[in-house]
């Protein structure tokens, strides 16, 4: 027993699937937050959405309705005492930092308490010491939620002034259960559930993708196709990378929604622009460049399952073993080589190329 199971979670955190633990702790915290919290865990695990939901139920009269005025001013982005800071460049920069020690300083203006969202925060760098002392002494009217995706050791020290929460991957009867629930089919949440690793942004992204089952089929049948030809590698790897093209024209449908919603909001309470707007717009293409990644790994992942269903049939000659275990291991290792941006195409090519002959 955790004793957290006590405090029933406020409205507001009723939309983060699957993450029981992490929204017992933060229901718990709503009456008497402390300075500082460290969400960790996969991208696409409802950090962001539970960082939104936790400043809502802080700053909300009621502790987080999920309908009043403040909640919603939350939710859309506007309201004066929860600020989203999102990182400008590859990494949260010094004087980044300095600006957030300067926010964390001002005293709330409609609420008892202002929030500080620090998005990206294993992106941190050389800003760390300087946004150390930030966290770990601000006014006691200012409450962080800093979201990382990992803690690597330059942030051990921070993670220690911060109570931790933790986001696990979804489970797929979660991704499956949620995804019906917006609308998919079972077919289509059942598919899409499997293929996103835990990840209810790209289980959603997926369900939402009529190309989604072609893709998959198009990886899987690669051993077939190869015939150790140059010109039908580069034919297999043009098309296996259009189709990650088309995950990402999915997801830039969705953004400009997402900045259309925006858009309005802002016209309703009589702004010009969108606050923020260059940060959203930075966020939308490091999204974009993560789906494809992601979305090239798993194609890989399914190849290499075509791979190893065929080490496993029986009747296999053991040379024939020694090349589709080895076929396995160049996948997995082009798979690891892809976080480090690499040529996408030339990657693809030398991959296929060297399964050629493995594949007949
Ligand atoms: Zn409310």
């Amino acid at each position: 027993m955790t004793g957290l199971a006590v405090t029933e979670p406020a409205p507001v955190f009723r939309q983060i699937p699957g993450q029981h633990r992490a929204i017992a702790i933060l229901a718990a915290s709503v009456a008497h937050p402390v300075h500082a919290y460290l969400f960790s865990g996969p991208p696409g695990t409802g950090k962001r959405e539970a960082a939104t939901a936790f400043a809502a139920a802080l700053v909300c009269p009621v502790g987080g309705c999920g309908e009043c005025p403040s909640c919603r001013a939350v939710v859309s982005g506007h309201h004066p005492d929860v600020v989203v800071v999102e990182r400008e460049g590859a990494a949260i920069s010094v004087d980044e930092a300095r600006r957030v020690a300067g926010l964390a300083q001002r005293t709330p203006s409609v609420s008892r308490l202002q929030v500080i969202v620090l998005a990206d925060f294993h992106l941190v760098d050389r800003a760390a010491p300087a946004l150390l002392k930030t966290i770990e002494e601000p006014p006691s009217s200012t409450v962080f939620v800093v979201l990382a995706d990992s803690v690597p050791p330059s942030l051990v020290t921070i993670a220690s002034r911060c109570v931790g929460v933790e986001f696990v991957p979804l489970e797929t009867s979660v991704l499956a259960a949620t995804l019906e629930a917006e609308g998919s089919t079972p077919t289509v949440a059942a598919a899409a559930a499997a293929a996103a690793h835990g990840r209810l942004d790209r289980a959603r992204l997926l369900a939402a993708d009529s190309g989604f089952a072609s893709r998959q089929r198009l990886w899987r049948a690669v051993p077939e196709r190869l015939d150790g030809t140059g010109a039908t590698v580069a034919l297999l790897a043009e098309e296996l990378l259009s189709g990650a093209d088309e995950l990402v024209g999915v997801l830039r449908a969705r953004q400009a929604e997402e900045m259309a919603q925006l858009e309005q909001a802002a016209e309703r309470l009589g702004e010009r622009h969108v606050a923020g707007r260059a940060a959203i717009e930075d966020r939308h293409k490091r999204e974009q460049r993560r789906v494809r990644t992601d979305e090239l790994r798993a194609g890989l992942a399914t190849l290499a399952e075509a791979y190893r269903s065929r080490l496993a049939s029986a009747n296999v000659p053991p040379r024939r073993l020694a090349e589709l275990a080895k076929a396995c291991g160049a996948i997995d290792e082009a798979a690891a080589m892809l976080i480090r941006n690499p040529n996408e195409a030339l990657l693809l090519q030398a991959l296929l190329l060297g399964l050629g002959a493995a594949s007949a």
